[in-house]
């Protein structure tokens, strides 16, 4: 009768396990780097998103105004809301400041395979600093993380906006033409970009090469078109820095440089990355991310920031894609009364195993042997006790090994030292 609605999943018990499991790698790896938890609301001030976005991202907002006139919105994303905390509350804290989160996002989105309208992000923001090491330790964790997750197949790639401001003004392309080609760089839509550069008066050679440095990884292709703008240069030797630390010293040589990579010119500055799946098709993007300016956009005093965000469903897909084996859902020991008047020993038997930390569970349907048998093997539980009359008048029970069938009798003192994590 009730559906959920468009663009939202239920997550069954299963699913949350998977959902719990990769939530916990990733959590372990963000506080191995040194980074440390942050939470905040679910909605916030809709201009925190406009002022960041512009009017346009309205539309794609769950937007309201609540029963006292308040325009707020359910957040796009996370990092804005972060950036808001830092400026309201730990602006004061040592730097560099490295805060990672979890969150719900809200996106009315055509909702597809991979795109919902309620989906999670795992990111991170880093605070105060720009050095070489620091960018690269941020490329390094966002490869890391989903590496340790189990995928097999992902591609890191990075461009520079810098780079890519430096090009635009070789090509002497105005503000509106920048905006209006950004897009199609993006998506890498690069026949509608020749067409679109022609139109911009761009000579056909100068299209040719820039179409060809957009897609290059080799730098000296991209050093020879930007020429001597001095800004791009100190911006290229960076990047080399950036990647020579991220593969000799984090071990990380799987990166392409791939200028196409822009994400929109709005608030990111400088390196700006994505990580791809590609046993996900058409929605692989996992994760973006690059260093950005919004602090001072919010009345903070400004410091480098970077940061990504990780999309938590589609690594999930993209794990199930490659056919990961997740740990299964597991009952360490499932307890049967043989009959209701078993009922008082069962229930304390199961007490104390919990009170142990062995996660148990007994028979509340009442029925035979055989059924509960059946529903404790359902319930992945890993050892049965059967607590029959005639062995409990010598104080004792069956325990059985769900896995070998193999059967003991051991003394009611003697099941917990049994049990206990063997
Ligand atoms: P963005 O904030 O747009 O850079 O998104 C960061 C990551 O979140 C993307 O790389 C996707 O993996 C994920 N993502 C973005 N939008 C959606 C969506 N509607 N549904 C599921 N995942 C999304």
């Amino acid at each position: 009768m009730f559906q959920v609605p468009r663009g939202t999943r239920d997550f069954t018990p299963e699913e949350m396990q998977k959902r719990r499991y990769l939530e916990h790698t990733m959590a372990t790896t963000f506080t191995s780097f040194g980074y440390g938890e942050i939470q905040t609301p679910t909605f916030e001030n809709q201009e925190l998103f406009t002022a960041k976005s512009g009017e346009s991202i309205i539309n794609e907002l769950y937007a309201f105004n609540d029963k006292g006139g308040r325009a707020l919105a359910l957040r796009p994303e996370l990092t804005a809301p972060v950036i808001r905390c830092y400026v309201e509350r730990l602006q004061m804290e040592p730097k560099p400041l490295k805060l990672y989160y979890f969150g719900n996002c809200y996106r009315y989105d055509r909702p597809q395979k991979g795109r919902y309208r309620e989906f999670q992000q795992a990111g991170c923001e880093l605070i105060g600093t720009d050095t070489h090491e620091a960018t690269a330790e941020l490329l390094a964790l966002a490869y890391t993380i989903l590496k340790n997750t189990g995928l097999k197949d992902i591609h890191l790639n990075i461009g520079n906006l810098t780079i890519i401001s430096a090009i635009f003004r070789k090509l002497h392309l105005l503000k509106d033409d920048q905006k209006m080609i950004l897009p199609l760089i993006d998506k890498s839509q690069f026949d509608d970009l020749q067409i679109a550069l022609r139109d911009c008066n761009v000579s056909e050679e100068m299209i040719t090469t820039f179409l060809d440095v957009l897609q290059t990884s080799d730098i000296t292709k991209i050093r020879a078109f930007i020429g001597d703008d001095a800004e791009a240069n100190t911006e290229l030797s960076s990047l080399e820095t950036i990647l020579d630390l991220l593969r000799d010293a984090f071990h990380i040589p799987d990166y392409v440089i791939k200028l196409s990579i822009v994400r929109g010119l709005d608030y990111y500055k400088g390196l700006v990355f994505e990580i791809d799946a590609p046993a996900l098709g058409a929605e692989k993007q996992l994760c973006g991310g690059g260093s950005y300016d919004l602090i001072s956009l919010f009345g903070g005093t400004a410091v480098p920031t970077s940061g990504f965000a990780i999309g938590f469903d589609r690594t999930l897909l993209a794990l199930e894609e490659e056919g990961f084996q997740f740990p299964t859902p597991k009952l360490d020991v499932f307890v049967i009364p043989v009959n209701p008047t078993m009922n008082n020993t069962v229930i304390q038997i199961t007490q104390k195993l919990r009170s142990l930390g062995i996660s148990a569970d007994f028979d509340q349907l009442r029925r035979g042997i055989g059924k509960s048998l059946k529903y404790a093997d359902a319930k992945h539980a890993e050892k049965v006790i059967i607590v029959g009359p005639k062995e409990l008048e010598n104080n004792t029970v069956t325990i059985r090994n769900m896995k070998t069938g193999a059967q003991e009798v051991v003394t009611l003192n003697d099941i917990y030292t049994k049990l206990q994590k063997s």
